[in-house]
């Protein structure tokens, strides 16, 4: 729909920035789309047509014009791992990920090379491999590893972040034999014979990963900055970091102080056992303690383990190939459920990753238990992924008003790894069109590092659902249109994050997050929506990202 005027002309004046001759698409309730926008003290202060504006105008107010250029609101991803992924860059990990690496062996040589150049006994970590794009379609193990590195412990992150390959000396430092219990949680992988093949899987990594050295002090400094411009570059304004720790959050702080913040930030700060709940707890601040920039998110748990991994909790029929395997949950039912109440109770959003329908239900036990016993009305609880949302599940998310942190960009980058949990599930898995029909609020996340930070991939395919290795399309039913993909990474993410009255559309009084992007997103083809290319962004009114393209546009 275009409106073409939208008087305000009480308040309409000495806007700071005015935008003109553009393709504006609000995202506001009716979906308004107008050409020009006036902006000022960072925030929006009209919409309307470009001659209905011009009242707005002082001498000093800077111009833009579009020239027909889209613009969008500040994308919004509420579901990132950008200090884990950021950290591991600036660490040197290798990149194991697709497409940096495409089969084992290059894989084992890049560890080879490292091994020739560094002293014996020193880490060798990588992160990003996935078997399901490796031709091999299997898990590295420590006999991949061993003869590249007999000296040098090795450490590599699977893409989905739920399992990683260690070879002998890692194992070895870590203690870890045949005889070694599998953690609560977590899973040690072991060959025919009872050897450990060097796949650990979800808590079981911290029995490795905690060997690893720390890092130099300013590194997640560093990061941080790094962040916000990989983030503004994609037309991300607003992220939230999960599953964060205190020195990261620490982190945050210190670079907003610097003014190396570009994008807005919600730390979510991760609740692994009881103590974190009650430290949490005792802080006496809670989700949404900060300002515009950089505050409190929910408190984020883990109910269950990764796809990729084969950990997530499901209801039987288990595993295709393991009928056995129906996953792990990490909390018993009792004390999730006291966690979750510590931290309620103390102020905290909660947010837990569940993506098999058991975890899910243990989430949602729990959940409903709390906000009866507090009487909560807007606690906006959110499942983490959601991954297998049975019609069954989702009557429980409605009924519950819990909203759900999808990922869009999981059915094409990891689509293969719902195939092993059957054609049932996969109709299931990650389904938007049901959320809208179904009165379920879902928001948009990356997960970075499982799939890459540029959120068109996910609007992208929202739209298309199909998967990359086989080109299928996973559910056809629950693709949605382009206009609801973005309401997901817009109106949604902010509803997500308890901000939907300063951002998630652009409207008079609402931060000016928005961005010029180098198509109209309404009208190309469906396929062109991943290749959406960002030409500028601005949070607040003022530019964090761009470069010249056209010669009107400053
Ligand atoms: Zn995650």
């Amino acid at each position: 729909m275009v409106v073409t005027a939208r008087s305000h002309a009480q308040t309409c004046s000495g806007a700071d920035l005015l935008l003109y001759r553009g393709h504006i698409i609000t995202m506001d309730r009716s979906r308004s789309v107008v050409s020009a926008m006036a902006v000022r003290d960072g925030k929006v202060l009209a919409l309307g047509n470009d001659a209905s504006l011009t009242r707005c105008m002082t001498a000093r107010t800077q111009r833009l014009d579009l020239d027909g250029r889209t613009v969008l609101p500040g994308l919004i991803d509420v579901h990132t791992h950008m200090m884990e992924w950021v950290t591991g860059l600036l660490r040197g990990e290798i990149d194991a990920g697709y497409p940096a690496v495409h089969s084992i062996s290059e894989i084992t040589q890049a560890i080879a090379q490292r091994a020739a150049a560094l002293p014996a006994g020193t880490w060798i970590t990588g992160a990003g491999w996935d078997d399901a794009k490796l031709p091999e379609h299997r898990y590295l193990t420590r006999q991949d590893l061993d003869p590249v590195s007999p000296h040098h412990p090795v450490y590599f992150k699977h893409a989905s972040g739920h399992l990683a390959a260690t070879n002998s000396a890692a194992l070895k430092l870590a203690n870890i034999t045949k005889d070694t219990p599998d953690p609560p949680g977590g899973m040690i992988e072991r060959d025919a014979a009872g050897q450990p093949t060097g796949i650990l899987k979800d808590t079981a990594m911290g029995l490795v990963a905690t060997l690893l050295p720390a890092d130099p002090p300013d590194l997640e400094v560093r990061a941080a900055k790094v962040i916000s411009e990989k983030a503004a570059e994609v037309g991300l304004t607003t992220i939230h970091d999960i599953y964060i720790s205190p020195d990261q959050m620490r982190a945050y702080q210190e670079a907003y102080r610097r003014g190396w913040l570009k994008v807005r930030v919600q730390m979510s700060p991760r609740i692994s056992n009881l103590a974190d709940a009650e430290t949490l707890a005792h802080m006496g601040v809670h989700t949404g303690f900060g300002d515009d920039m950089l505050k409190l998110g929910a408190a984020k748990m883990f109910a269950d383990g990764g796809m990729g991994a084969r950990t997530i909790a499901i209801y039987p029929p288990g595993v295709i190939g393991e009928p056995d395997n129906l996953g792990v949950l990490r909390w018993t039912p009792a004390d999730m459920q006291k966690a979750q109440l510590t931290a309620a109770a103390a102020g905290w959003q909660l947010e837990t990753h569940a993506i098999g329908d058991r975890a899910i239900d243990e989430v949602l036990d729990s959940y409903a238990a709390i906000i009866e016993k507090l009487h909560l009305q807007d606690h906006r609880f959110r499942v983490v992924h959601a991954g297998i949302s049975t019609p069954a599940i989702q009557k429980r998310l409605r009924e519950l008003n819990v909203v759900v942190d999808g990922n869009p960009p999981f059915v094409y980058w990891i689509g293969s790894w719902f195939t092993k949990y059957g054609p049932e599930r996969v109709r299931w898995a990650y389904p938007a069109k049901s959320y809208i029909e179904n009165g379920i609020v879902e928001a948009a996340g990356s997960d970075v590092s499982v799939t890459p930070i540029r959120p068109w991939w996910g609007i992208w395919a929202a739209v298309v659902r199909q998967e990359m290795q086989s080109g299928q399309i996973l559910a056809p039913e629950e693709r949605i249109t382009i206009e609801q993909a973005l309401t997901l990474y817009t109106r949604n993410g902010a509803y997500a994050g308890f901000e939907e009255s300063i951002k998630g559309s652009l409207e008079p009084g609402k931060l000016a997050d928005f961005i010029v992007i180098d198509r109209d997103v309404l009208s190309v083809p469906a396929d062109e929506l991943k290749d959406v290319q960002v030409l500028q962004t601005y949070l607040g009114g003022r530019k964090v990202y761009g470069h010249l393209s056209g010669p009107n546009l400053q």
